[in-house]
């Protein structure tokens, strides 16, 4: 069975195979005349992302191309792509691709009309009404992966390269007002990166729903999300042809980061240092992650486990049981069980203890972890001890 529906929550959402076609229509929708399309080089280079551009520019809009931009993009490639959108006389952004692509997208749409630097708009306090919103850019977002929801979210994940920090930019209209989720954009996606994608889904749909904020609309939209990746990423990952499961994990990653915004927790406050440190996949940290900092939250989310447990149908409903799920889950898609199997090492663990603690994830953790708290979790993980029962 496959879907085709159009949403407006949480923003404007066209979901269905092949709704990539409406592109152009879509951008003239919202007045655009001279889209950029943001995206990544390895995207950049596929025949699928010219016929893309084909089509727009075909369709009579003047379609430019910006893709210099990192795995982990960096402030500076956002600068690039500010100064390529200014000079190139650029009116909307399409952002395209995977969560790099689109969280770079959306931070040049928000700095064409800035004139502070990017690091001034860190969702710290109220930086965000710093902003000058007139000015930014519209964007219509079009994920080529399933994971990071970065097309419904309403900030950026930049790296600081001098300061070596993955730092949040945020600001409400970071929204993007328009989305297409074309399950056909994804179908190429590699068996590792489809795994590693979709376990960034279900942590952040696995966090939020742990988080111990007030937020019941945020958690009943994590407890399905969660469900949908117990039944598709699997296949998913079998058989990536599969245009339901595709198009299921699409659907469920755009309802992780929507229901994050009840909080995030230990796996990202982890996994954000991890990343700007050793430059890894931030879905594949989450993945190694997932089970220790649930281990080590057990304490505050015991009851709410096991009430998801009976939910998702599992045969053992409780703690252990959801683990066993969970290492289940990740072994049947390949997932290596420590962070040594990603070549991570352990010599930095105090230092990555303590940036946890600083890491605003960290803020939505059941249990408000010390740095040595951290540290030893990220050292279990290293190191594969995880003792539950
Ligand atoms: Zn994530």
């Amino acid at each position: 069975m496959t879907f085709s529906a159009n949403w407006n929550y949480p923003t404007n959402v066209k979901v269905g195979a092949g709704r990539i076609a409406e592109l152009a229509d879509l951008c003239k929708a919202m007045g655009m005349h001279a889209p950029l399309l943001i995206t990544d080089p390895g995207i950049a280079a596929l025949p699928m992302l010219q016929k893309v551009v084909d089509t727009v520019h075909s369709s009579g809009l003047r379609c430019g191309l910006f893709s210099a931009i990192k795995a982990n993009p960096t402030g500076e490639n956002v600068e690039a792509g500010v100064a390529f959108f200014l000079d190139n006389k650029h009116d909307g952004v399409i952002a395209f691709g995977g969560g790099s692509a689109l969280d770079a997208a959306k931070a040049v749409a928000l700095m064409v009309a800035q004139n502070r630097p990017i690091w001034d708009f860190e969702d710290v306090g109220d930086n965000w009404t710093r902003v000058k919103s007139d000015g930014m850019a519209p964007v219509i977002a079009v994920p080529t992966t399933a994971g990071t929801g970065s097309e419904v979210g309403r900030a950026s994940v930049i790296t600081d390269q001098v300061q070596h920090l993955k730092k949040i930019i945020f600001h409400p209209r970071m929204l993007p007002e328009h989305v297409i989720l074309d399950p056909e954009l994804t179908v190429g996606l590699p068996k590792g990166i489809t795994a590693a994608t979709g376990m960034d889904a279900l942590s952040h749909n696995l966090e939020a729903f742990c988080s111990p904020f007030y937020h019941p609309m945020a958690a009943g939209i994590a407890v399905e999300g969660i469900r949908l990746v117990k039944e598709y990423l699997p296949k998913a990952v079998a058989d990536g042809t599969d245009l339901e499961a595709r198009t299921q994990m699409l659907v469920c990653s755009s309802m992780g980061a929507t229901a994050f915004q009840k909080g995030l927790g230990g796996m990202h406050a982890l996994a954000h240092p991890l990343g700007a440190l050793y430059d890894a996949h931030h879905g594949m940290l989450n993945a190694i992650l997932m089970p220790y900092v649930l281990n080590a939250n057990r304490a505050e989310i015991e009851e709410r486990i096991k009430r998801l447990a009976r939910y998702l149908g599992l045969s053992d409903t409780s703690f252990e049981g959801f683990l066993v799920w969970i290492l289940g889950l990740r072994q049947e898609l390949g997932i290596p069980h420590t962070l040594t199997g990603i070549d991570i090492p352990d010599t930095d663990a105090e230092k990555i203890g303590t940036l946890a603690t600083k890491d605003p994830s960290a803020g939505g953790n059941p249990i408000t972890f010390s740095a040595s708290q951290y540290q030893q979790i990220f050292t279990d993980a290293v190191n594969g001890s995880l003792s539950y029962s």
